[in-house]
């Protein structure tokens, strides 16, 4: 996501990197490109306009004008401003006083409602500790309703659902229940039309008043660009929501949906989803957006991601073996279902810095399967070559090749990677935590 707004700033910025301090004339051409770059991502026009206002009016302040290198402190200036209108700092989910927390899902019909309520349920139960209750209000479509069972019944969370087409009667019913169980989360599916349509717009409203929401939340497929932000203004008008969730930002998107919304409707981006599966979510995080936008590599998430995933005693205990020069092609099979437990392998390299973009001007698709042909190499090792891979003559790597279907070449560029690796971690290692994470990464 944000690519090609990414390299285009990126390219922006290099026009400042030669000069030694920033004047009306250097700093123009460069913000004409950063407003091109921005309108280019489908950002909206009087957002990207008051955005280059503001950027060039900081950059031209005294604190700038002094500053050694000009061209990091123009990065600091348009991250800072990139944070801000991304919503400056993260806003998490109300909570209700007395449980349960009523959660109300609105947007248009195939915008990612049915799946984010089920990605919801899961973040909140594994992160929050809490036991919630979906509740099928799409009341038009049985395959809506079948469809947030079957997510439902991957995650262990109960759905209610009535067969009279009464919207309003499912909520609060759901509510009811949620009560009468002790369950402290109730999150409300509603149906959308795949346009603004007067009589959805009501139900959602009327579904609101009779349940009073602790949170009610939008939800936005990105791909749509300006139409996210002209449907996130109508919505806002009928039922004043709290939040948006920003969908599909997997896809094919170029991020205008995403730096306009908060602009123009005033409300906070809550969660963004970047994937069909349910572990596809992320809680909204304006700075670490920007910076993930500037190419800074987005390292805070990498590291909760990792710290998740990775048990301390298990990082320990790699340490060691890297630091004694005895990690080996067990140790690095391993890791690498760790990596791959860990949900979009292209999402996890885009979050270290540097490595972003450098995947991206390889054109490479990195996913499980490229992980492949190195585990079937692996597998037809003996314990005795995986432990020292200094043994694997000419012999040895046409047996391995046989038998993992793939070429003696093969074999030999995954050993040299596999040195290269390890040099890279020995260097990493001794950077306390976050190099331990790193690791795990490479
Ligand atoms: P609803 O009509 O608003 O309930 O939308 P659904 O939850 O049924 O989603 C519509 C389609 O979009 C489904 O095929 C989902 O699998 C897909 N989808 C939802 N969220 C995402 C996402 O973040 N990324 C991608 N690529 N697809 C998504």
């Amino acid at each position: 996501m944000f690519q090609d707004l990414s390299s285009k700033l990126d390219d922006a910025f290099q026009k400042l990197k030669g000069e030694s301090k920033i004047t009306d004339v250097n700093i123009a051409e460069t913000v004409r490109e950063i407003r091109r770059a921005l309108l280019d991502a489908d950002v909206n026009y009087e957002v990207a306009k008051e955005f280059t206002n503001d950027i060039k009016e900081r950059a031209m302040g005294e604190d700038v004008l002094s500053a050694v290198n000009p061209g990091q402190q123009f990065t600091k200036v348009v991250h800072d401003e990139l944070t801000q209108i991304l919503g400056q700092e993260r806003v998490d989910l109300s909570v209700a006083h007395t449980p349960p927390t009523v959660i109300l899902i609105a947007g248009l019909q195939g915008s990612g409602k049915t799946t984010f309520s089920a990605k919801l349920a899961k973040y909140l139960k594994e992160e929050n500790n809490r036991n919630p209750i979906l509740a099928a209000a799409d009341v038009y479509r049985p395959a809506a309703i079948n469809q947030l069972k079957t997510l439902a019944d991957t995650i262990d969370t109960p759905v209610y659902s009535i067969d009279q087409k009464d919207a309003v009667r499912v909520a609060k019913e759901a509510v009811a229940m949620a009560k009468s169980l002790a369950l402290d989360t109730v999150i409300i599916d509603t149906a959308g039309r795949m346009h603004v349509d007067e009589k959805m717009m009501n139900e959602v409203a009327e579904i609101k008043e009779a349940v009073q929401p602790d949170e009610t939340l939008f939800i936005v497929d990105s791909m749509t660009g300006q139409d996210a932000v002209n449907t996130a203004k109508e919505f806002n008008e009928t039922i004043n929501y709290d939040g948006v969730v920003l969908t599909k930002l997997d896809g094919d998107t170029r991020g205008g949906a995403a730096l306009s919304i908060k602009n123009v409707v005033q409300k906070p981006i809550k969660f963004v989803s970047t994937g069909e599966k349910l572990d596809a979510l992320s809680p909204f995080y304006p700075e670490r957006m920007s910076q993930r936008i500037l190419g800074m590599g987005d390292v805070v998430s990498l590291v909760e991601k990792a710290q998740k995933e990775f048990d301390e005693k298990e990082a320990q205990e790699l340490q060691k073996k890297i630091k004694s020069d005895s990690f080996d092609l067990e140790d690095f099979y391993e890791q690498l279902q760790q990596v791959k437990s860990m949900g979009n392998i292209s999402d996890l390299v885009g979050m270290i810095p540097g490595a972003g973009k450098a995947l991206q001007d390889a054109d490479a698709e990195l996913d499980e399967d490229s992980f492949k042909p190195i585990e079937a190499i692996i597998c037809s090792m003996t314990p005795e070559e995986k432990h020292n891979p200094e043994i694997l003559n000419a012999t040895r790597k046409r047996r391995i090749a046989k038998g993992s279907g793939t070429r003696v070449s093969d074999i030999n560029d995954l050993l040299k990677q596999f040195e290269q690796m390890k040099k890279m971690m020995k260097s990493f290692s001794g950077m306390g935590k976050l190099g331990q994470m790193m690791q795990g990464m490479k």
